[in-house]
């Protein structure tokens, strides 16, 4: 690489984000990880990528439900380490409930910290990316980018959201030397996903163990949860030379699910 990578993932405290920081952090990269919360509540998970890493580690919170906390984040990374090479979006959060019971804080507040902050990061980070002809922009969609689930219309309608937020750049930065992809990860067994099992087992009338085996095993035919590493490695394969030419486009991970 010649000089020295940077990276920031969104979300990176805990599951797939943290999976993709440690994975930066292996790799030589400066690591910017975020979260909301106060540095002192993510020492575990901040001490976990320090570990494998030979560059630095720094915190950075930001609420990403506020747009100028979320454009300022960008700001405040390159203040920190002097460029921003690799933007990752990863943070979100998920409600389910029947659309006319979904509370409309919950709506907003999903939309804000997934689709709105991306929008806030990109514009922040491109003006440097596009100076020096190279960067990478990695949004972390969903199948739900792609496809529907009963009960989760703010989510899936983020996640088609952030999919044509992702082209859209792509296009614009097409002749720049930087891409913008979506990675679109079946179930991974997350925090996130572990705490929507109480509320499908209720909207759904089903015990915890079926809504496992069939709410978040049943649409993804290898009937195995995706790893976080998985999603992290794919992450890394994008941010190098040889996929300069992947761009604009949606990368599944998720089994076979939107194979049917
Ligand atoms: P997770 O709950 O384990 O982690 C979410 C991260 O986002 C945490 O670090 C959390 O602190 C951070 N976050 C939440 N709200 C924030 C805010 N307002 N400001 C800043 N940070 C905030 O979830 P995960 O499963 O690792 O999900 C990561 C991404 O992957 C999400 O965008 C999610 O939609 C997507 N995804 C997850 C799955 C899955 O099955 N787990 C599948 C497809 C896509």
């Amino acid at each position: 690489q010649g000089v020295k990578r940077t990276v920031l993932v969104t979300g990176s405290s805990s599951g797939i984000g943290l999976a993709i920081a440690r994975r930066f952090a292996e790799l030589g990269y400066d690591v910017a990880v975020n979260s909301f919360e106060p540095e002192e509540d993510v020492g575990e998970a901040l001490a976990s990528v320090s570990a494998v890493a030979s560059g630095a580690v720094r915190y950075f919170r930001a609420d990403l439900a506020d747009p100028v906390q979320s454009f300022e984040l960008v700001g405040a990374v390159i203040a920190e380490f002097g460029r921003l090479d690799v933007l990752v979006n990863n943070a979100g959060i998920q409600k389910v409930a029947p659309v006319e019971d979904f509370p409309p804080a919950d709506w907003d507040r999903i939309l804000a910290v997934s689709l709105d902050s991306a929008f806030h990061t990109i514009r922040a980070a491109v003006p440097g990316m596009v100076e020096r002809g190279w960067g990478r922009i990695i949004n972390i969609a969903s199948a739900h980018g792609l496809r529907a689930s009963p009960f989760k219309s703010a989510y899936v309608a983020t996640k088609h959201g952030v999919v044509g937020l992702t082209k859209t750049v792509a296009l614009e930065l097409a002749e720049k030397g930087v891409t913008a992809n979506a990675i679109c990860p079946g179930y991974v067994w997350t925090p996130l996903v572990a705490r929507q099992v109480a509320d499908q087992a209720r909207i759904h009338g089903l015990s915890e163990e079926q809504v496992v085996r069939e709410i978040f095993l049943g649409p993804q035919p290898t009937k195995a949860f995706v790893q976080p590493e998985e999603i992290a490695e794919l992450a890394a394969y994008l941010s190098g030379d040889m996929a300069r030419s992947i761009t604009g486009t949606t990368i599944s991970i998720d089994g076979g699910w939107t194979a049917k």
